[in-house]
């Protein structure tokens, strides 16, 4: 009985490692499915002033969702602390991590989602 389980246990592990293995793998393909969108787009802050004052007002420098890890801004939703803009949801503080300051190119994406999003704008 003791044996047949020792030789079980290399098989469980070899198919939990594949499992997270494509778990991680999906999360990523998720992720950059949503952040190709912006690639290669500049966010234009003078045309978009809204938008632009929007975001610098919300945005917090090491505040992260933890989903998708992006920086989050503070929500307008009574109850909630933050919203992820990649995500499109409102959160709790329990739902985000403090983390790396964000980057430019992080900054110009979040812009041009909120652009996307709340069509302050238009
Ligand atoms: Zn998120």
């Amino acid at each position: 009985m003791v044996k047949g389980v020792k030789n079980l246990l290399p098989f469980l592990v070899f198919i939990l490692t594949r499992f997270y293995f494509y778990v991680i793998i999906y999360l990523i393909s998720l992720k950059g499915a949503i952040k190709m969108k912006y690639i290669g787009i500049k966010f234009d802050k003078n045309k978009a002033s809204k938008t632009y004052n929007y975001v610098c007002k919300r945005i917090y420098k090491t505040i992260r969702c933890n989903r998708c890890g992006c920086p989050v801004l503070k929500s307008d939703v009574k109850g909630y602390s933050y919203q992820c803009l990649n995500c499109d949801e409102d959160l709790y503080k329990i739902e985000t991590h403090k983390g790396k300051p964000y980057t430019e190119e992080e900054f110009n994406e979040i812009c041009l989602m909120t652009q996307d999003l709340l069509l302050l704008d238009n």
